[in-house]
């Protein structure tokens, strides 16, 4: 199953959004963020911090600023995922930030202004388009889901009964990690299929936004793509490989404020912390690289991407920003937060011939289809040549589909004439009799029933084919390609710029890097003033560099100081509910309830929740249907030996 072993990690971009036109006139501070594209650096300013204090500065794979296109991130931080996927490696994209600054138009962007179309209906041109493309000795099936997690439940965006649903569960298999259980999943054939299960998903989500408060931004949005490909080897035999692509949307990275809540609420924020902050934990143990454990059973959210943070899979996380002084920390947050993630490694591999593919399984049921078909078609046809008289020769199977439907079709209403014609006869035959005519007459009709139900099986049987067929596309057909050489080349060509223009700034990178290091071994001075001044100009370059991280060990340090405080907080809100529990069950519960109660509980750590065992075991629940006794077999009732041996002798007592 494994093809390529080696470990890349994960690709970190990040991008500002413009100031809104609140922002704007709130005064002349403008944005915080300064963005350097060439060398891939955010540069953030402390809006309170006095003029001395150096600036933080953060590195990423690329950046994008207020005046980024959409088709920019694409093109050169989505396009290369993509074409993975559509060679059979799992990939995720995921959106971080908090809330307002651009994750949803990012990963969907405004879809009908081509402009202005995100992550998510590019991809959907993307891999339409390969596929029309592609060899016509391909195979291709498209499934699309669209799920969320809100409160820690996932719930499937695509049931038409979204609002009632029960929130579904996790499962985890070892050919295709962890899955959601009962997940709608729609066979899609075409760019206009896929976008109205996008559209079906969305409003779904909407409908929930206004029953609740900022829905959407206490929700993370999963909408996942599996694409599978059938394609000869040099075996001869159709290998199947299966990319599956995350397209995830997270919820407001900011923290939910806890101070004042209670009850439901409280345990919303907490829950919503928690998702995020194990988001957070995960991220740390995984870049750390010493953690033996990395909690991705801490929430649903970790579970689901278990895969694309470490795993087997292609990540890029696209870290969004506000250029607003206001929210400095957030910023700040955020930045740590996508620092940190850069240093993820994942083996990513081809899925190879996996054991669920379903490309198989369909491909399987049409060769049966076909088969059936074939064998209706050819019954049909022996019986037509019995008609004509012609003897039949055994070259039905070099006909093609066409013929053999033109044959069959041409057989039923031979047929149906010729019973025509004998009911015709039959009843203009004047020497037979009322009644027997009548009988006649009757069985032609029976006889032109069943031919007309053999003729709607066969319908039947040609829709259920076709339509199984159809779901499967085929490279180079299904979907036809406007586009002109021309515009192909011009793909091509914006294709190949971004790949330039990323390995530069990764070439920039390096020199940066090296400069600092290496540039004053090599210097050699010719005066000693000289040597001075060099070696006084490195000191306070070192010294800033110094100061730097003086100060963010600090500011982490307060980060820490803080969310311990948080964390107390919660701590103390949640035993002051527990306490009040506790007085309720001591105090009103009588012991022996409490007690029976208890010893049925038990924990599932897989749902994280306490279960009650059933009263009644499932497996003795035979054994308590009480058996009849044995001696009761053969009477009403049981009765003794000696009554028994009574009854048989015929004696009484
Ligand atoms: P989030 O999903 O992170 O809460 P949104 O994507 O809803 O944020 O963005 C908030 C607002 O900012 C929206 O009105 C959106 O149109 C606008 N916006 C976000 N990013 C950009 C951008 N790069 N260019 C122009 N407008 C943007
Ligand atoms: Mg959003």
């Amino acid at each position: 199953m494994s093809k390529n072993k080696s470990s890349e990690s994960v690709k970190v971009v990040v991008r500002c959004r413009p100031l809104n036109r609140r922002e704007e006139s709130n005064g002349p501070a403008g944005s915080i963020v300064k963005m350097d594209i060439r060398l891939g650096q955010v540069i953030l300013r402390n809006p309170r911090a006095t003029a001395s204090e150096p600036q933080k500065t953060f590195t990423f794979d690329a950046v994008y600023d207020a005046n980024s296109k959409q088709r920019d991130l694409y093109d050169e931080s989505v396009r290369p995922l993509i074409d993975s996927v559509l060679a059979g490696f799992n990939g995720t994209i995921f959106a971080y930030g908090q809330t307002g600054t651009g994750k949803t138009y990012t990963m969907m962007g405004a879809w009908m202004d081509p402009e202005k179309r995100g992550v998510i209906p590019n991809a959907f041109d993307h891999i339409f388009t390969h596929i029309s493309r592609s060899q016509s000795d391909r195979q291709y099936l498209v499934r699309a889901s669209y799920l969320e997690i809100y409160l820690e439940e996932v719930r499937d965006l695509l049931d038409p009964n979204h609002g009632n649903a029960k929130a579904l569960e996790l499962r985890e298999n070892p050919d295709s990690g962890v899955y959601v259980s009962d997940l709608t999943s729609c066979v899609c054939k075409s760019i206009k299929e896929i976008e109205e299960v996008m559209n079906v998903g969305n409003q779904a989500r909407a409908v929930g936004a206004t029953d609740m408060n900022e829905h959407s931004s206490r929700s993370h949005a999963l909408f996942l793509i599996t694409v599978e490909c059938s394609q000869p080897g040099p075996d001869g035999r159709k290998h199947i490989r299966v990319g599956r692509l995350n397209l995830v949307d997270l919820a407001g990275s900011e923290r939910q404020a806890k101070t004042g809540v209670q009850g439901e609420r409280l345990k919303e924020a907490a829950k919503i912390n928690l998702s995020l902050s194990a988001l957070g934990n995960v991220i740390s143990a995984l870049a750390d690289g010493r953690s033996s454990h990395v909690p991705y059973r801490d929430s649903k959210l970790t579970r689901l991407l278990q895969d694309s943070l470490g795993g087997n899979a292609k990540t890029v996380m696209v870290a969004t920003l506000g250029p607003s002084p206001q929210h400095y920390d957030e910023t700040l947050t955020t930045l740590r937060y996508a620092n940190r993630a850069k240093n993820i490694q994942n083996q990513p591999r081809v899925n190879e011939d996996p054991k669920d593919a379903l490309l198989r399984e369909f491909q399987m049921e049409i060769a049966r289809l076909r088969a059936q078909l074939h064998h209706r078609k050819w019954r049909s046809k022996q019986k037509k040549e019995q008609v004509d008289g012609e003897d039949w020769e055994g070259d039905g199977d070099e006909e093609t589909d066409g013929e053999e439907e033109k044959a069959v079709e041409e057989y039923v209403k031979l047929e149906e004439q010729r019973l025509e014609r004998e009911k015709q006869d039959i009843r203009e035959d004047q020497f037979m009799l009322a009644d027997e005519k009548q009988r006649l007459l009757g069985e032609k009709e029976r006889m032109m029933g069943d031919l007309r139900k053999e003729q709607e099986a066969t319908e039947q049987l040609t829709a259920k084919y076709k339509a199984m067929e159809s779901k499967l596309l085929v490279g180079g057909k299904n979907i036809m390609d406007h586009t002109n050489e021309q515009q192909k080349m011009l793909e091509m060509k914006r294709h190949e710029i971004a790949e330039q223009s990323s390995s530069e700034r990764e070439i920039q990178q390096q020199m940066l890097v090296q400069d600092e290091e290496t540039v004053e071994l090599r210097e050699t001075f010719t005066s000693l003033q000289q040597e001075v001044e060099a070696k006084t100009k490195k000191l306070k370059k070192l010294y800033a560099k110094l100061q730097c991280i003086k100060a963010e060990i600090q500011d982490v340090n307060d980060e820490h100081v803080r969310s311990r405080q948080e964390l107390e907080q919660t701590q103390n809100e949640l035993t002051r509910e527990l306490k009040f529990k506790y007085l309720i069950i001591e105090n009103f519960i009588p012991p022996e309830e409490k007690n029976k109660i208890m010893s049925r509980l038990n924990f599932d750590t897989e749902e994280d929740q306490w279960k009650f065992q059933p009263l009644v075991p499932a497996e003795s629940k035979s054994l308590q249907m009480k058996k009849r006794p044995a001696s009761a077999v053969g009477y009403k009732r049981p009765i003794s030996q000696l009554r028994q041996g009574c009854h048989s002798d015929g004696t009484s007592l």
